[in-house]
């Protein structure tokens, strides 16, 4: 039903971005395929090997509160707490936040710095990728017509790091002005970055990794200094634009201060874990 020729169809999750788009008026699809009752697409597991399996139709309320995500993951529950308000949670689900591909959308950047994968399925065969190369622009993704978002793939997160969201806002129940997840990966018994992924919302066509303040950080000690200058990197990383929500230049200082803010909370919880 979704590769039809005989017009734009679109797939229905919870509707939260998708009846407010067609309310507005500027979108008009043929017809629309809920999801819901679609098999294989919900649920929320850990699989044999400690991956956490979102399937596309899980509610963010489901992710919020799950023990599971909570326990191994609590970043990401964190994340999914920051959408909207409890009503919206309830309906909004993963796959729609990440298929309506805003730049701001909240989940996108702590999944990308956990080194999410994104499972695609045209029904017959499955096909999987990066979620960081999943976007392709504001509401574009590779989804090909006929394709489902199925599923993303958390790999487990080492015992040894930290990963957070960071989210700046104008009121509740607004999207993010900007956002900024890390992750960072420690040296047994050290604050030395073994390991680490900045991802940054709303400030580029897509969510993005600020992979220059990522060089900066890997294999040093993260201490005052090095965060300093690695947040400066993260907005230099950034290619914001001006809108309703904030001026590119406010953005840009944003991106510093939240980063900055993510790092320190990475290298708190080192030296915590250093001295246990
Ligand atoms: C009041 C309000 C507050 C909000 N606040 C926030 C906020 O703070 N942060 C935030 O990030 N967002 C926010 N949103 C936006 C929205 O709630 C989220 O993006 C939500 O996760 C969308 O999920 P959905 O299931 O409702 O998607 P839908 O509206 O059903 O779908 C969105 C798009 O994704 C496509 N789609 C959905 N699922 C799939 C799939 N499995 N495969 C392929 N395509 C698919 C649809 O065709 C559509 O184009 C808010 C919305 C409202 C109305």
């Amino acid at each position: 039903m979704l590769a039809t020729p005989d017009g734009p169809v679109k797939a229905l999750a919870g509707g939260t971005d998708l009846i407010v788009q067609m309310r507005q008026g500027g979108l008009e699809p043929h017809a629309l395929v809920s999801l819901r009752d679609v098999p294989g697409l919900d649920g929320l597991r850990l699989d044999g090997d400690g991956n956490l399996v979102i399937g596309s139709v899980a509610s963010l309320g489901a992710v919020e509160n799950s023990r599971d995500v909570l326990a191994a993951f609590p970043g990401i529950a964190e994340a999914a707490s920051f959408v909207g308000s409890m009503q919206v949670r309830s309906r909004a689900t993963v796959g729609g936040n990440l298929c309506n591909a805003a730049p701001s959308a909240d989940t996108a950047p702590i999944l990308l710095a956990c080194g999410a994968t994104a499972v695609i399925t045209d029904g017959k065969t499955e096909r999987s990728l990066l979620l960081e190369d999943f976007f392709t622009g504001p509401g574009q993704t590779v989804l090909e017509p006929g394709e489902l978002l199925k599923a993303i793939v958390v790999p487990p997160l080492p015992m040894t790091s930290f990963a957070r969201y960071f989210k700046s806002f104008r009121s509740a129940m607004d999207c993010c002005t900007v956002g900024v997840a890390a992750f960072v990966d420690f040296a047994p018994g050290s604050a030395v970055v073994n390991d680490v992924r900045l991802a940054l919302g709303a400030v580029a066509p897509t969510p993005i990794r600020a992979r220059a303040a990522e060089a900066l950080l890997l294999g040093k000690e993260l201490d005052g200094a090095l965060i300093d200058r690695a947040s400066v990197e993260a907005a230099g990383d950034a290619q914001p634009i001006s809108d309703l929500r904030a001026s590119a230049e406010y953005r840009k200082v944003l991106v510093e201060v939240l980063s900055r803010r993510a790092l320190n909370a990475a290298r708190a919880w080192a030296e915590k874990g250093a001295k246990a």
